[in-house]
């Protein structure tokens, strides 16, 4: 077993959504165990056009040999219509493998630790959220690289989940005394109707 870290982007279509449904599929692999994922980040495009990018990174475990996780990620990001019209061009989904064990890779198709890592604020910033005192192969403490990505713009986005937001509803009118609402939440937070995507 290796321990691998993807980065996930997608700025095409309902870009949370599809980043949401390309972990489960990740995890639906029987060769894929998901340790941890990210919280969800909204991020400026950066050497592309188009509109704000959603990142997040998932750490896993897996049995596959790393040519095979690459060949995993581009059949996922297929899976999500991904096409390559040009270079940087907007995508539904693009999965990057970030790190797999301390592996060092340089090959014309592959290159981990991906070599635009220490670069980007959307791969660095949610890796240290999982894991604040990452070692990088070859460069050392991710921590170390953050300063120089501080002009990158990137916020976190609040979790959409349904329950959390009746949860936080109901929580509210009990505060203030009024019934609770039966559409989004009972006084427990439970779901009444919908539920979490
Ligand atoms: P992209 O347009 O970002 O999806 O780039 C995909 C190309 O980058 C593929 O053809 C991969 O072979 C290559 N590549 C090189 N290193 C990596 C890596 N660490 N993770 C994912 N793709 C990589």
């Amino acid at each position: 077993m290796t321990v691998a870290w993807l980065g996930l982007g997608a700025n095409l279509g309902d870009a949370r959504q599809t980043l949401k449904d390309a972990v489960v599929c990740l995890a639906q692999q029987h060769t894929i165990t998901v340790l941890a994922k990210s919280s969800l980040y909204r991020t400026a495009p950066i050497d592309a056009g188009g509109d704000d990018y959603y990142n997040c990174v998932v750490k896993l475990d897996t049995t596959l040999p790393v040519r095979h996780l690459l060949a995993l990620c581009h059949r996922v990001e297929s899976h999500f219509g991904r096409e390559r019209p040009f270079r940087n061009a907007p995508r539904t989904l693009d999965l990057d493998i970030l790190l797999y064990g301390d592996h060092v890779i340089e090959e014309p198709d592959l290159i981990v630790p991906h070599p635009r890592l220490i670069e980007r604020a959307f791969a660095l910033v949610p890796l240290i959220e999982l894991d604040p005192d990452l070692i990088i192969p070859q460069h050392g403490r991710a921590d170390a690289f953050l300063t120089a990505v501080a002009d990158q713009r990137i916020e976190k986005v609040k979790p959409l989940c349904q329950c959390l937001a009746g949860l936080a509803a109901a929580e509210a009118d009990t505060a203030r005394g009024a019934a609770p609402d039966v559409a989004a939440g009972d006084s427990n937070g439970k779901m009444k109707r919908g539920g979490c995507r």
